[in-house]
């Protein structure tokens, strides 16, 4: 028995049972056009690329275009247009590259607010030197106190 209708069988939700069975139809769909290719020999195959000269055509969907049946890629006028669909995906791409993140606001190394007690303020100075011995003190936003790295 296949892996795919063996997870088919161990699903229990009605929506996954339905993605699981289309999936595993898909596969079995891929499996059917790989399986009646007959054995290929080298005047089989397409002089311009890898694949079989008789898979070339004018258009390709479904089955035949996932394994590679439809224009050649040689030929001028389809190598063209996957030329131009490639620069549209490429440029499409590139739009939604976002600018490099900027480098983070240096922070203080600590903040003292103004509108302490003197005592208050000596106190907050002692510990805030304790803590960064070499920082220098300057006057920051709204008359704080920030101490920064020398
Ligand atoms: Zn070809």
């Amino acid at each position: 028995m296949a892996s795919g209708t063996l997870r088919l069988k161990s699903t229990t939700g009605r929506a996954e049972r339905a993605s699981v069975r289309d999936e595993l139809q898909r596969a079995n769909g891929l499996l059917e056009r790989l399986l009646v290719v007959p054995r290929l020999t080298a005047d089989d195959m397409c002089g311009d690329c890898d694949l079989p000269a008789n898979w070339h055509g004018w258009s390709s969907r479904g089955y035949g275009a996932l394994l590679g049946q439809g224009p050649c890629p040689a030929w001028p006028g389809w190598a063209e247009r996957i030329r131009r669909a490639r620069e549209m995906f490429l440029a499409a791409t590139d739009r939604r590259v976002e600018a490099p993140p900027s480098p983070p606001k240096p922070e203080p190394l600590a903040v003292i607010p103004s509108g302490l007690s003197i005592d208050d303020m000596i106190a907050k100075l002692a510990a805030a030197r304790a803590e960064h011995p070499n920082a220098v003190v300057r006057r920051g936003n709204r008359n704080r106190l920030e101490l920064w790295p020398e």
